[in-house]
């Protein structure tokens, strides 16, 4: 079957016939899924996208639609949220419930963990209740067959009365005969009979009350066993929702609350109580799938999780969780220096190679003086120096991070962090939103829709900046290789990698202490409880993590920068070129922040980087070194050892690049996150604290570490 692919995009709200419409295509279906069951994956394989995929519940957050094409129907497939159930409790899972409800897709197929196929059956179950088209695919058969779990795939499709198909998705293996079924499906007219989920008969008798008058008004607009079914429920959020689908009014037609409070006059008169009656619903669903399970379902050994319990033994237990946690992220970083160094030199030689080159080409044509400025001094040096401090570090720590976030190790930081969070009032899976900022802070401010609750969200974006994104990660290194590491190689690199550990570590206490300070003052409450799915260790795919991670990661974030480093190297070229009184409008503002800026063991061209560096954090370092050298000091920069020279010309000491460090750790937040922040909280007063709070906080460090250094040396 052929495939054709091409992006769409991500967007939350669109119905189907919107998305129709918007993309001309034929279907839209939905991807649906329990988290963590290989959903992303499969709408990669599908559409030949590139949504993030990792071995932790909870990464997809919005809906993202990707085209795929098959030779008889065009299609577009929404990745929505993984969830458990359509009873949504939490962000995600209402969104993907609207989704799989409301936006009328042509199918849904669901995704499931043919490792753990019983829970999984739960979502089938109720997506049956809802859609006419289901496709269910049972994704890591290679899995199951290691755990020595064997499924009868003819005879689950045969019990459900819906096709079922079994996939290897990272594979890509039966995706096309997904593809084939999926056509079949939306196709087919008439329906085989689809499996129902029977409940108590009090229940059933009340839900026969409400079908007639459901169908009478709404004909098939929605399924009516399920809307009479949730009528009598009555959960509020869902409640709103079919308002608003069916318009306004929908509970205030008399026939229809007629016929809701005879069926539930009719409960009360046989004790099913609200409560009785959610509880006899899930142990309704909960048990077909026992059956379900009990005839489709071989497991053939007891002990096929026995590595995992190992495993998790040591990463999560009390006296090895942490150190092991610690261990790993130096470890990373170790890798990360001493690989980088050498490709940044060799790098550095060939970029400033080139610069000499255009500068003999600008001679030649005989270019003004301000032109070559302008354009070599200014927007390529900086780029320059962008390209090769930065690319080396981040090609070495993204896939390595990554290659831990596919191996199922993320979702371990979170339960060992746990229960320092619950001790801030704050909740555990902050933690993940923290890793996810080592990437971008601004996708941590986004993912921190995965906690519940808002107070607990609304503190996880206030304090997501003290992880040093990808941004920062460069300067710190840079920073602390210059300073801190001599030329021995091994034992330095050593130093080195724990130094930027410690400052990993620093960042990770003031983000306890900010969360503890604000949950008592401005967001106070209990914590609330979550219950985090350990995932199953998974061998990573090496090599995908790495082309992905090059990619997505690395490549994104140096377009990003560089994307800003020109013109801002523009910029500042211009200040320093640009006299006012003999004096370079450079050296007017930073003479004018220096006072202030010496306070705190920085100085005003340093003060200025910042500032300049709001659009992006990493141009904060080549905006310092193109204003020392602006300034008169020209120094040929072709290793960190010379670049380290010319900081120390201008006044540096191990002192000054400590305290850049914390300020990089500890100031506001770039300008994408800012907007993000501004966006997920919709308030402006959130926003401006969430600057304010670390810019106080790294002020105040840097202040507290030069006195009280000057006073002891
Ligand atoms: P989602 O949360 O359901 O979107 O799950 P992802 O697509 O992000 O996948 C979760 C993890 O399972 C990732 O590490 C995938 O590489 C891995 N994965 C997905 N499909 C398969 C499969 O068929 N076999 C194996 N062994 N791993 C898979």
């Amino acid at each position: 079957m052929g495939l054709t692919n091409s992006s769409i995009g991500t967007n939350a709200i669109d119905s189907g016939l919107e998305i129709k419409k918007r993309c001309q295509c034929d279907k839209v279906v939905a991807l649906a899924g329990n988290p963590n069951v290989g959903k992303s994956t499969v709408f990669n394989g599908l559409t030949g996208m590139n949504q993030h995929t990792g071995n932790w519940p909870g990464k997809t957050v919005t809906n993202a639609q990707g085209y795929c094409q098959t030779k008889n129907q065009s299609y577009v497939m929404v990745d929505i949220p993984g969830t458990y159930s359509l009873m949504a409790h939490s962000a995600e899972e209402e969104v993907a419930r609207n989704f799989i409800c409301f936006a009328d897709p042509d199918a849904v197929i669901v995704v499931c963990d043919a490792t753990c196929l019983e829970r999984n059956l739960n979502l089938v179950l109720q997506t049956m209740e809802i859609s006419k088209n289901v496709v269910v695919c049972i994704n890591l058969m290679d899995e199951a067959k290691r755990k020595n779990i064997s499924i009868d795939i003819e005879r689950l499709s045969q019990i459900l009365g819906v096709p079922v198909v079994s996939t290897v998705a990272r594979k890509k293996k039966s995706l096309d005969s997904l593809l084939r079924t999926l056509d079949r499906t939306v196709f087919e007219k008439e329906k085989k009979d689809i499996y129902k989920i029977t409940y108590c008969d009090d229940i059933e008798k009340a839900i026969s009350i409400i079908e007639p008058t459901v169908k009478q008004l709404f004909g098939n607009k929605l399924n009516c066993r399920w809307l009479s079914l949730k009528l009598l429920d009555r959960d509020p959020s869902l409640i709103k929702e079919i308002n608003a689908y069916f318009g306004e009014g929908l509970l205030h037609n008399k026939q229809l609350i007629k016929a809701v409070d005879k069926a539930k006059k009719y409960l009360n008169e046989n004790n099913v109580t609200a409560d009785i009656l959610n509880d006899s619903i899930v142990s309704s669903i909960v048990k077909a799938c026992e059956e379900i399970a009990a005839k489709t379902i071989c497991y053939q050994s007891e002990k096929y999780n026995s590595f995992d319990r190992r495993m998790d033994k040591i990463l999560t237990s009390r006296a090895t969780g942490y150190p092991v946690m610690i261990i790993l992220i130096a470890l990373i970083f170790w890798i990360t220096i001493i690989g980088a160094n050498y490709p940044s030199e060799v790098l550095s030689n060939i970029l400033f190679y080139f610069q000499d080159r255009l500068t003999d080409f600008f001679n030649y044509i005989n270019a003004p003086q301000w032109l070559h400025g302008a354009v070599v001094l200014g927007i390529y040096r900086v780029l320059a120096w962008v390209v090769s401090v930065m690319l080396p570090p981040m090609a070495i720590f993204f896939p390595l991070f990554t290659l831990l976030e596919d191996a199922g190790y993320l979702p371990r930081i979170a339960y060992n962090l746990d229960k320092t969070f619950k001790k801030c009032c704050a909740c555990g899976k902050q933690s993940l939103t923290m890793c996810m900022g080592f990437g971008c802070n601004a996708a941590g401010v986004v993912g921190c829709r995965i906690i519940d609750s808002p107070r607990e969200r609304l503190l996880a974006i206030l304090t997501n900046n003290f992880v040093p994104c990808n941004g920062r990660f460069p300067t710190l290194i840079t920073l602390i290789t210059m300073f801190f590491v001599g030329s021995a190689g091994g034992l330095s690199t050593l130093i080195s990698a724990s130094l930027l550990t410690c400052i990993i570590v620093f960042g990770i206490l003031v983000t306890f202490m900010a969360t503890k300070l604000l949950s008592k003052t401005l967001l106070k409450g209990t914590p609330s409880s979550f219950t985090l799915e350990l995932p199953p260790y998974r061998k990573p795919q090496v090599g995908k993590v790495i082309v992905r991670s090059i990619f997505d990661r690395t490549l994104f974030v140096l377009g990003r920068a560089a994307s800003v480093a020109a013109p801002a190297g523009l910029i500042i070229w211009l200040m320093a070129n640009v006299h006012v009184n003999d004096i370079s409008l450079l050296s007017h503002c930073a003479n004018f922040l220096d006072p202030f800026a010496k306070l705190m063991g920085l100085d005003g061209v340093i003060l200025i980087a910042f500032i300049l560096g709001f659009p992006a954090n990493e141009i904060v370092l080549p905006i310092i070194i193109m204003a020392y050298t602006a300034q008169g000091t020209l120094v040929e920069m072709e290793s960190v050892m010379q670049m380290k020279e010319l900081f120390v010309a201008n006044g540096w000491t191990w002192m000054t690049a400590v305290s850049v460090m914390l300020f990089s750790l500890m100031h506001w937040p770039c300008s994408t996150t800012v907007l993000t922040i501004k966006k997920e909280t919709g308030s402006i007063k959130w926003t401006l604290l969430s600057a304010a709070l670390p810019t106080v906080i790294g002020i105040v460090c840097c202040m507290l570490f030069n006195f009280i250094v000057r006073i002891f040396v």
